[in-house]
């Protein structure tokens, strides 16, 4: 196979000696202009010896995402190997075989040498989604490779949103035995959010005999977990209504008390400025505030205000779960975030467990911005 190439000003390659994910078009010695979005593309350094092959992609800094660090073909086998290797790393972190659980991510983009492409699994079936050009162009390879890897344990490989008539629109997972029912063709990202799968279990340990707030709380996972593990009380704020309606199924999946739950359809800015008193356990979980470097600032202001607003109101002793999963917002910006917030709250504040996504989300070393989830569990005197 030939691939069109593209050459690095001279210095240029030593990023990508390293493994890197990402060629920026500033490292590039000229923009070739004939190469067609999302074709696979060889990159040379400046005295032409060829370091891997990647998605080329014509918009944004980034123009190259490298899917091999050698030169190689992206085939069949490529595809298969690279999938292959992902269920291995989920078999070898209890996954796959797991009586608990069955859904979790088997492709997390450049953490699985694969940048552009998300492949969750749930109870069989594998949900894609694509980021970029070259992945939305190339979908049908990882679809077959699935197959020829998985075999039987396969039931279905479904395309994120996109919902094809006689697919299957969602099916019941299992996470920690808690049961869950996921709408991948209706829902938010491939459906549910696996990356909260271990910080929902260590609320379990903190939920027992505790009124809980759960903010932004989509299906109601959160909410799942803290009345099977004994919270007293649990109020779910979440401005989509169709998400409310899936945590209420979500409950009764479960066989929890609905008596015990109450479900607030609402902006969860608005909500929190007058938060009722008397909540000893609060959940602040929001999208990502920033989807881009530019609006990074407001997005920190926004971390800010939700967490000083719950930091103000939560019952003395009370223990806070706070996230953010904004790629573009740093451990470090985050954690400043937070403590602005403590000091506006005027809240003695210490922190008990400082939280991440799960090893079925790995991060490259290389590419530190794939630690996009970060968390605090928060002691409030
Ligand atoms: N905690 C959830 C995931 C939360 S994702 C879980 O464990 O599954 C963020 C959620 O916030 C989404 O469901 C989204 O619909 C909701 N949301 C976004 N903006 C909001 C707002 N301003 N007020 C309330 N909910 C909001």
């Amino acid at each position: 196979m030939t691939y069109p190439a593209v050459q690095l000003q001279p210095g240029r390659e030593r990023s990508l000696r390293r493994f890197h994910p990402f060629v920026f078009s500033r490292a590039l010695a000229r923009e070739p202009e004939d190469i067609p979005d999302g074709a696979v593309v060889r990159v040379a350094d400046s005295g032409g010896t060829v370091l891997g092959v990647g998605h080329y992609q014509q918009r944004g800094s980034i123009r190259v995402r490298m899917l091999a660090f050698e030169d190689t073909a992206i085939d069949a086998a490529f595809w298969q190997q690279a999938l292959r290797s992902a269920w291995r790393l989920r078999t070898s972190l209890g996954l796959t075989q797991s009586p608990d659980t069955n859904a979790f991510r088997l492709v997390h983009g450049e953490g699985d040498g694969l940048p552009g492409l998300v492949a969750d699994w749930y109870h069989g079936h594998v949900v894609l989604q694509p980021h970029t050009e070259g992945m939305r162009q190339s979908i049908g390879h990882p679809r077959a490779a699935l197959e020829a890897v998985l075999g039987t344990k396969l039931k279905a490989v479904i395309a994120a949103g996109a919902g094809e008539a006689g697919e299957p629109e969602g099916c019941d997972i299992l996470e920690h035995r808690h049961r869950f029912r996921v709408n991948w063709a209706a829902g938010q990202k491939t459906g549910f959010y696996l990356d909260q799968r271990e910080n929902r279990h260590l609320l379990a340990r903190y939920a027992s005999g505790r009124r809980v707030l759960n903010v932004f709380s989509y299906s109601g996972a959160f909410s799942v977990y803290a009345l099977a593990a004994g919270a007293t009380h649990v109020c779910s704020v979440e401005s989509s209504r169709q998400a409310a309606a899936w945590a209420a199924e979500n409950l009764a999946l479960n066989d929890l008390p609905s008596e015990r739950h109450e479900a607030v359809v609402a902006d969860a800015f608005d909500y929190l400025k007058s938060m009722p008193a008397g909540f000893e356990l609060v959940v602040l979980d929001p999208p990502a505030f920033a989807k881009h470097a530019s609006a990074r600032h407001r997005a920190i202001q926004a971390y800010r205000r939700v967490n000083a607003a719950a930091m103000r109101r939560i019952e003395p002793g009370g223990i806070l779960f706070t996230f953010s999963c904004s790629e573009v917002v740093t451990p470090d910006l985050f954690r400043g975030a937070v403590l602005a917030a403590a000091i506006e709250a005027g809240r003695n504040i210490r922190i008990l467990h400082q939280l991440h996504q799960p090893p079925d989300h790995p991060v490259s070393i290389f590419h530190p911005e794939g630690e996009y989830l970060k968390g605090f569990v928060l002691h409030v005197g």
